[in-house]
């Protein structure tokens, strides 16, 4: 492919994103995802660009914001004393609302995207690769996901998912920071400029050569001065790398702030975090993680556990 041809590709693909509905675009480099200072985290076999398309030039990753009215009503209506929706059922409800509008909406429409600019590509000579949005669930007979995924059985001395939970086949976060369009933040979710961590991804992988865009190269989330995410967090599921406290696979001896986060400082317990729910009838709406960050502006409507936590630096909930 021509030096001169790659711009004019590359612009013709990211039109094409945004005229289906992406709010952003970036594009990486498959070099980019080579394990990288100062983590060097490394895509496990089988999620590598060129585990899909062996000759993979480059990743396309693309965006979708949360509607900050999504972001906010739910968790503040989940308070709020509503005479037509029975009181044991209003957090189910308005989890379920956001899970709806905040979740599936974005990862059909990326879907739907991705689909699109593959079969440009495609009929441009190009390979694409494109991906569910979030998790898979392959369902086994007898077997919940739990099951499936909390470990091996009893008398198997492989591991398996490191996780304890399902996920997805390619890391779109992993991608987005690699295409310039953020960072990570403290709360284990890629924050762009524009959105914040109140944004999806996913991405599509090319054996196209497209110019890449630049990576970020100021901070973003506003590291150890906040933590606001980490403290909201009613299950304490997230914690940093460097948490003497926490150890595990992802466990390193230091997250250096001065860093850009190409990856993560954090990790989070998935499955505790599903467990939410269940676990206390009183559970916040899925999303406190993102819903307290006060990128890119300080959140103006939040529900009264997170107010709380601005004012006395704690959301007054009893441990899990
Ligand atoms: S809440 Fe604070 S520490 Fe957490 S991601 Fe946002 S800016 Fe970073």
């Amino acid at each position: 492919m021509s030096s001169e041809s790659i711009a004019p590709l590359t612009q013709e693909v990211k039109d094409l994103a945004k005229r289906h509905g992406a709010a952003l675009v970036g594009v990486a480099g498959v070099d980019r995802f080579d394990p990288m200072p100062p983590l060097h985290d490394a895509a496990p076999p089988g999620h590598h660009p060129r585990d899909f398309i062996p000759g993979a030039r480059s990743v396309i990753s693309i965006a979708q914001p949360i509607l900050s009215g999504v972001m906010d009503a739910p968790a503040v209506l989940a308070e709020a004393d509503l005479p037509m929706i029975p009181p044991h059922v209003r957090r189910p409800y308005f989890d379920r609302i956001y899970g709806r509008v905040g979740h599936f909406v974005q990862d059909c429409m990326l879907e739907f995207v991705g689909q699109i600019v593959g079969q440009y590509l495609m009929s441009r000579g190009y390979q694409a690769m494109i991906f569910p949005t979030t998790g898979v669930h392959p369902s086994l007979p007898g077997l919940t996901d739990g099951e499936i995924w909390g470990g091996p059985p009893k008398g198997v001395a492989q591991t398996f998912s490191p996780f304890r939970y399902t996920f997805g086949p390619f890391s779109h976060r992993h991608a987005a920071t690699r295409a310039g369009l953020g960072e990570f933040g403290y709360n284990n979710l890629v924050l762009t400029p524009e959105f914040g961590p109140r944004v999806r991804f996913n991405s599509i992988v090319t054996d196209a050569e497209l110019a890449p865009d630049p990576l970020i190269t100021r901070p973003i989330c506003l590291r150890r001065k906040c933590k606001l995410c980490i403290k909201a967090c009613v299950t304490a599921t997230i914690s940093t790398r460097d948490d003497p406290d926490v150890q595990d696979y992802r466990s390193v001896d230091a997250i250096d702030d001065a860093r850009i986060f190409i990856d993560t400082p954090s990790k989070s317990d998935a499955p505790r975090c599903m467990r939410r729910p269940y676990e206390r009838p009183d559970f916040p709406i899925r999303g406190d993680c993102m819903r307290i960050c006060p990128i890119p502006k300080k959140p103006k409507r939040l529900p009264k556990h997170l107010q709380r936590l601005l004012k006395q630096g704690d959301c007054g909930w009893a441990s899990p």
